[in-house]
């Protein structure tokens, strides 16, 4: 078969994707085209692990290098696609050479997104997507530095976290009047604000930034109230913008996100996309989304990948998403829109502990805090499509396992 299937994106989706075309035993050529200069790779070290000092870029790589190059993946990596044409079944890349494909997969996840404010151009402001830009912000975050964060997102509160680590100085500044208002309840967003003032992180809520200043180098944030916050370094998490460029100007559907079907398929039958850039149908919540998760960027790809070598299943699995914090494991489970009613098992004073979101006795979704047992088990609670007590959710004394049976 002289089948070529190209993948642009080497990050954790397109290396996914690649690996099961092999694995499914897929013998035609695969291409995977990546503007980054690393191996398929994943990024929830890098506000991490890597962030503090506890381990090197080397831990985000998927599989040692040679695994994906010994089964006959070519990488070509530190390169950039600049078109597509599907009609053509062609890409050209940034360099002007072109590549023929019989199926096209775009893993071209997301960039983060920007501050456009005066002195946003200053040395020492940086956002964190890729393993240069924690190798940037890392020698910053010394003993002794002063901190700014733009954003109490996912990506803001782990920088702080791993700022505090390194003993440093933190001040948050978020626009909205709690933590992780997108991702979390508002008890949940009061508890994880709290996580952060105990570790002494400066979280300032309702407030928004107008411009920095400094001599090259940023020396200060000026907030809206007019008030002066001191920095030597800013990390801005303000959200992701999916990298959808290439797929418009090739003429696919785009919607946030590139738009696919249950499959992965885009709008044009031979092009897919998995990961943080599709806008995809979620049969279990009924409702499409756009993932920017770990889980989801693997779980897509493989089912994608299986997909485009014609063994199409959809692609139906509930969200989940995890985040690590000081000595905080902090995991979701769907994403609930609305309840009626809240069961927590186990005690937040104590951090430890699973909140149930139920509508009319349906679970919604749940999150909890250094709980990943319980947690784990909602996936199953909730794929029962039954109605449950909030107060037996609640009781520690009853198995999670007997309500299934009840
Ligand atoms: C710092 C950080 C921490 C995270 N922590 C967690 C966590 O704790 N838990 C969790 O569930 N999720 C976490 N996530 C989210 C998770 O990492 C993402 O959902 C996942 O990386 C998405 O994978 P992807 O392959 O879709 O996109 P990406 O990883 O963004 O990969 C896309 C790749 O495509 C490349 N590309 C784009 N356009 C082109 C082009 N034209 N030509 C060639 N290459 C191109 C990009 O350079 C990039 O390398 C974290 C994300 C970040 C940034």
């Amino acid at each position: 078969m002289n089948s070529t299937f190209a993948i642009v994106g080497a990050g954790q989706a397109g290396g996914w994707a690649a690996k099961t075309l092999r694995d499914e035993g897929f013998e035609g050529r695969v291409v995977v085209i990546g503007e980054e200069p690393y191996a398929p790779h994943e990024r929830p070290p890098l506000s991490k692990e890597v962030l503090v000092g506890d381990a090197e870029k080397e831990a985000c790589l998927l599989w040692p290098p040679e695994t994906l190059t010994d089964a006959g993946i070519e990488l070509r990596l530190s390169e950039r696609v600049a078109s597509i044409d599907p009609a053509g079944h062609a890409l050209t890349l940034e360099g002007g050479e072109t590549l023929e494909w019989t199926k096209l997969l775009l893993a071209t996840g997301g960039s983060a997104r920007t501050l456009d404010i005066p002195g946003s151009g200053l040395d020492g402001i940086f956002t964190l997507r890729t393993i240069a830009d924690t190798e940037a912000i890392r020698p910053r975050l010394a003993d002794g530095a002063a901190v700014l964060i733009v954003g109490a997102g996912w990506i803001g509160l782990e920088v702080a976290a791993a700022a505090r680590k390194r003993n440093a100085g933190v001040v948050v500044i978020e626009a909205a009047d709690r933590v992780c208002a997108r991702a979390l309840t508002p008890e949940m967003s009061e508890w994880v604000l709290g996580l952060h003032q105990r570790h002494g992180v400066d979280i300032r809520l309702g407030e928004s930034i107008v411009r920095f200043e400094g001599d090259g180098r940023v020396r200060t944030a000026v907030l809206g109230d007019g008030s002066e916050v001191p920095c030597d370094v800013a990390v801005i998490g303000i959200g992701l913008v999916p990298n959808t460029g290439l797929a418009a100007a090739a003429g696919l559907e785009i919607d946030n996100g590139i738009v696919t079907d249950e499959h992965g398929r885009t709008s044009h039958p031979d092009i897919y996309a998995a990961g943080d850039v599709t806008n995809h149908p979620n049969p279990v919540l009924g409702r499409r989304v756009r993932l920017e998760s770990w889980e989801n960027a693997q779980n897509q790809a493989i089912n994608t990948a299986k997909a485009m070598l014609g063994n199409a299943t959809p692609y139906a699995e509930i969200p989940w998403f995890w985040s690590d914090q000081y000595d905080a494991n902090i995991q979701l489970m769907g994403l609930p829109e609305s309840w009626d009613e809240t069961a927590i098992r186990g005690s937040r004073e104590e951090g430890s502990f699973i909140e149930f979101y139920l509508a009319g006795g349906r679970l919604q979704g749940a999150a909890a805090v250094n709980n990943p047992r319980d947690l784990r088990f909602t996936r199953r609670l909730m794929m029962a499509d039954r109605t449950y007590d909030a107060a037996a959710l609640a009781d520690p004394d009853v198995r999670l396992q007997k309500l299934l049976r009840s």
